[in-house]
């Protein structure tokens, strides 16, 4: 599902910043900038280089728009995008920097295509690490946990993704996020499955509990709003406590840190099937059903109602 997607590294940054702005912008002007929301994205190498050039320009336009609304505003005002072009149309995995600047790094087909890129995932997944300050690389957890997470939320939101898609998906993968018999918690265990749908899983209990004990008024998009105004996102050092602190200060309920001593300090398994319940969301043969007469229906509803 996230393949090639990885955690920024910071003992690479030094080393690997000033190579790639060399390598994109090496000999030519560096190339007028995309404007959007408010935000000015530097692409390189020059979207000429793609045989659909305005498809790429839309693709980046979209996937900044939606991360953009999501957090009512893009998480910084300038970036960098290093399209780094390989055979075929695919968008094959991405990374992203905060130093010395906003940076990320994609690598993309250069038979990219409106149709190809259209429900392109990653580079919304990308955007979304800019809004949240480093908290380390044990809690990689949170952070990729919150960039699939909101990925989903953030594209069905902004009408670029179905809700039963998104719920599809959930009720497929999440389970890969749960603690096996040997397993530590969130913080101790940094196999692939525990960090990106342990995660989500986390992101989602989270989004639920806030509503639940707030009567759906907030959720875990204002939490995270808060936390991007509160640091400037991934350019900032912060421990993970100080961040789940600030999200949770600005709901006015403490559901962030009470799921993180349960599930990130100890093995305790989520009970993932009451979720599903609760939130009317039940496996059929073409995916999902979703009901709204279960007992959640209305907060389900909440976490994708545009804000
Ligand atoms: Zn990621």
């Amino acid at each position: 599902m996230l393949p090639g997607s990885r955690r920024r590294g910071r003992a690479l940054l030094a080393a690997m910043s000033g190579w790639v702005l060399a390598t994109a912008f090496a000999g030519t002007p560096v190339p007028e900038p995309i404007s959007v929301a408010g935000t000015q994205v530097y692409t390189g190498p020059a979207l000429a280089q793609f045989q659909d050039p305005q498809a790429v320009r839309a693709w980046i336009e979209r996937s900044a728009g939606i991360v953009a609304a999501y957090y009512g505003g893009f998480p910084v005002r300038e970036l960098r995008l290093t399209l780094e072009p390989e055979p075929g149309a695919a968008v094959d995995g991405g990374t992203t920097f905060a130093d010395p600047a906003a940076r990320i790094r994609i690598r993309l087909g250069r038979e990219a295509s409106e149709a190809s890129l259209s429900e392109d995932w990653v580079l919304v997944h990308e955007m979304t690490h800019l809004a949240l300050p480093d908290t380390g690389e044990s809690h990689a957890w949170l952070s990729e946990g919150i960039a699939t997470y909101v990925e989903g939320v953030a594209r069905v939101q902004a009408g670029n993704r179905t809700e039963t898609d998104m719920w599809a998906e959930e009720l497929r993968a999440m389970p890969r996020g749960m603690p096996g018999p040997d397993d530590a918690g969130l913080d101790r265990t940094h196999t692939w499955g525990r960090t990106y749908w342990g995660g989500a899983m986390f992101c989602l209990m989270a989004d639920v509990g806030i509503r639940t004990r707030t009567q759906n008024r907030l959720g875990l998009q204002d939490a995270l709003r808060a936390i991007l105004a509160a640091s400037g996102g991934l350019k900032s050092d912060w421990t993970i406590e100080r961040v789940l602190k600030t999200g949770d200060a600005a709901v006015g309920v403490p559901v962030l840190e009470e799921l993180y001593r349960r599930y990130a300090l100890t093995s305790e398994a989520p009970d993932l099937e009451a979720l599903w319940r609760d939130l009317g969301v039940t496996r059929a043969a073409d995916g999902v059903r979703l009901s709204d007469t279960a007992p959640l229906a209305a907060v389900r509803h909440a976490i994708l109602s545009p804000r």
